[in-house]
């Protein structure tokens, strides 16, 4: 897998229940050694999180969205 297929699939990995096993192990492989793509990661989960705490969008600090706005500028 490649960092654009990871980072497709990052939504469906944090839902935790749409991606096979070995989909779900590529992207797992995949983030131990890539950095850009752990980092996207640790940002979608950070913001899901926040959501799920908050119970609403509008509660997510705008730093937050900046960073990941930055993070998917470099790709
Ligand atoms: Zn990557």
């Amino acid at each position: 897998m490649d960092c654009k297929e990871v980072l497709g699939k990052i939504y469906l990995y944090l839902d935790n229940e749409i991606l096979t096993e070995s989909e779900r192990r590529q992207i797992e492989e995949h983030l131990k050694w890539c950095f850009k793509c752990c980092q996207m990661y640790e940002l979608e989960r950070n913001l899901e999180n926040l959501i799920r705490i908050n119970g609403r969008n509008d509660e997510v600090p705008a730093s937050l969205f900046f960073r990941i706005e930055n993070v998917i500028a470099q790709f």
